[in-house]
């Protein structure tokens, strides 16, 4: 299992989700505390952010561990926006290691992450076409041509989950996405958390710190994140 994490909310840096909490994902890439599947998140890594200006976000994603890429910490320091998104990434056994199987993926303005696995043949079913082999890929080209077809960002990941949940009842399909002012994750098979400032909402995988205001989002559920609500509804 991956691990992922988003911010909406006021102006922060991509440092704030990777290496200036305690338990930020750089610490998750080599010491997750929650993770149920896989003990590091080293092949591969990547963030997304919203500039203004530019309705699509910035994305950069590389297939080496985080740890190891000496530019990061430069970049993510300086990199800030209202809305960001980062993974650190474990391979599912027989998926590729390449930059286009990393998260997060990205189609007009939408971004997305998959921790979890599915059979491939579960997504290939509701995708045409994705740019990796890798489950996550089929995903994420899923949920982009619903998102292409009209459907709303939310709407498309839970369809997708459902319907490939259906499809292979072992999948875990916790996906987390946005738009550039919608932040929606998908809980099917792992843990996530989302904690509420006054300023913003934080959504990750597990806690990015020992401080009080962590709340898990229960099994089988679509969060909203937006600038004034936070919703959960059964999926
Ligand atoms: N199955 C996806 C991949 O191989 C996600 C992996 C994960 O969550 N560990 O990238």
């Amino acid at each position: 299992m991956c691990r992922h994490a988003a911010w909406l909310g006021a102006e922060r840096s991509l440092a704030s989700l990777i290496d200036e909490p305690e338990h930020g994902l750089l610490k998750q890439s080599y010491a997750p505390r929650r993770q149920r599947h896989g003990m590091v998140n080293a092949d591969g890594y990547g963030m997304g952010w919203y500039v203004p200006g530019r309705p699509e976000p910035v994305r950069y994603r590389r297939s080496v561990p985080i740890w190891t890429d000496a530019n990061l910490p430069g970049l993510a320091a300086v990199a800030r926006s209202t809305c960001l998104l980062a993974a650190v990434r474990s391979a599912t056994v027989g998926m590729p290691v390449e930059e286009s199987a990393t998260a997060p993926f990205t189609d007009r303005t939408w971004l997305l992450s998959h921790n979890g696995r599915v059979a491939r043949d579960a997504v290939a079913d509701l995708c045409d076409a994705a740019e990796s082999t890798c489950d996550a890929a089929w995903v994420a080209g899923a949920v982009f041509q619903r998102g292409r077809a009209g459907a709303g960002l939310g709407e498309s990941l839970a369809e997708v989950v459902v319907q490939a949940g259906e499809k292979d009842p072992a999948a875990r399909l916790n996906l987390l996405a946005s738009d550039g002012t919608t932040l929606a994750a998908t809980v099917w098979g792992d843990t996530l958390f989302h904690h509420r400032f006054h300023d913003g909402v934080l959504v990750a995988s597990e806690p990015l710190d020992d401080l009080p205001g962590w709340q898990a989002v229960p099994e089988r559920s679509l969060l909203t994140v937006t600038r004034d609500d936070v919703r959960v509804q059964p999926l």
